[in-house]
């Protein structure tokens, strides 16, 4: 079987032919053994802090070689800009159009019950699944941990770090597992506040909330920006170091020949990039460009795939490479042969409670913003490199007609509404989540 990839490095991209055996292509181990699936979720890192995604501070080794290893998808939209959201569609391969997890007014609603979501498409195939969360918004009322025969929600009450995630997944990994493995671990380190262990501790007692204020009133310098980002690559540097320590492990355990891995994030953060800080406000490329890359059996070596793809396309693909059947109401398709994804748009919507309801979709190098109040668009050339004046565009008829034909979505699940308890509603506020 012939297949055509789009390789490139340093942002050139060749098209070249490579010949896979079927078998390869649905990631079966020479002995049949369906393989193992590691999800790796870094909350809150945005692509362009990667190294391999064009950063100048290395300080993503384990994560670069990763992605030499494997495909790395170099335009991957996030479906929303803050967790809940992003996570769902993760989760369960539809848009947030279609699942509608998120904050209303003051309440938030977790996965719909019609849903299946990874675990419990893994475990339905005899898989042994577990799943490490480590946000207020991931714990078990939110439907992430459903399909998990084993869970750690600790982090979702007080939140841990990296090196404690990856020991948990030592522990179970070392325990009496029979079948193939579904492993869902969620790193919260780079998400505020940036303190990571062998960093600087000056923002641990400081709130959001405050940030927030002197954001709004124009008083956070470049300066302290520039500080707060350092802190910020500090904990993506501490998390590419756990992560180095968990690919090894898997390799001293004889593992990594039959698991498949997959990074990618949630949603990605903003440093006065338009004028604000943190995450779940808007649809500018800092909140959504999210880094992609699978490595393992049945998926290509040293690969850059450039089409534009989103977060809901994990669920179709890991189907794909591990022979399980795709719900038929999932909107991703499948990344993987890397021939050709057919999306004539990816969309992200679902902001925080109180705002300005918009979507966004991207057409290629074209995002088109839409204004569901005001029903207005606009758009921006992704090309120019940065979202301003001087990349506006505007938008042709079929790409507005394709944001409100997205906004229409039908809803696909009624989702899950969940009662806030004083303890986390006091940190969703402080987030300004609600
Ligand atoms: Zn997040």
């Amino acid at each position: 079987m012939i297949t055509h990839y789009i390789v490139g490095s340093n942002h050139r991209v060749l098209r070249c032919s490579i010949l896979f055996l079927t078998a390869l292509l649905v990631g079966c181990s020479s002995d049949g053994k369906r393989p193992n699936v590691l999800l790796v979720l870094i909350d809150t890192l945005r692509a362009d802090h990667l190294h391999c995604y064009g950063y100048d501070g290395k300080i993503t080794d384990h994560l670069d070689s990763l992605a030499s290893e494997g495909v790395r998808w170099s335009c991957c939209q996030a479906q929303s800009s803050w967790t809940l959201p992003s996570m769902t569609s993760i989760f369960t391969g539809v848009t947030e159009r279609a699942h509608l997890a998120g904050t209303r007014g003051e309440h938030l609603y977790g996965i719909g019950r019609e849903l299946s979501t990874l675990p419990d498409l893994f475990s339905e195939m005899d898989y042994a699944t577990f799943g490490i969360f480590n946000a207020p918004v991931m714990d078990v009322e939110y439907g992430f941990t459903r399909g998990c025969q084993s869970y750690d929600v600790e982090g979702c009450r007080e939140t841990v770090d990296a090196e404690v995630v990856v020991d948990r997944i030592f522990e179970w990994v070392d325990g009496d597992i029979e079948q193939p493995f579904f492993i869902v671990a969620h790193f919260f380190d780079p998400h505020w506040p940036y303190t990571a262990p062998d960093g600087p501790q000056d923002l641990a007692n400081v709130s959001a909330s405050s940030i927030r204020r002197r954001n709004a009133n124009g008083r956070i310098t470049v300066r302290e920006m520039h500080d707060m980002m350092s802190c910020y690559d500090m904990e993506i540097r501490y998390c590419d170091r756990e992560l180095g320590r968990l690919f090894a492990g898997l390799r001293q355990r004889g593992l990594d020949e039959n698991t498949i891995i997959v990074v990618v994030a949630d949603h990605g953060e903003e440093f006065l990039d338009h004028g604000m800080m943190f995450h779940g406000r808007q649809f500018f490329q800092e909140t959504i460009h999210v880094p992609l890359i699978m490595s393992g059996p049945g998926i290509p070596e040293d690969s850059v795939v450039d089409d534009v793809v989103g977060q809901y396309d994990i669920l179709p693909t890991l189907m794909h490479l591990t022979e399980g059947s795709v719900p038929d109401y999932v909107q991703g398709v499948s990344l993987l042969p890397t021939d050709g994804v057919g999306h004539e748009g990816v969309p992200s919507s679902g902001v925080n409670t109180g705002l300005k309801q918009r979507a966004a979709v991207r057409f290629g190098d074209a995002k088109v913003l839409w204004d569901a109040d005001a029903d207005s668009a606009w758009g921006y050339d992704l090309s120019q490199g940065f979202e301003d004046e001087d990349s506006r565009l505007a938008p042709d008829r079929t790409q507005v007609e394709n944001v409100r034909t997205y906004w229409a979505t039908v809803p696909v699940a009624i989702p899950d509404p969940v009662e806030v308890g004083d303890h986390k509603a006091k940190w969703f506020k402080d987030m300004a989540y609600i």
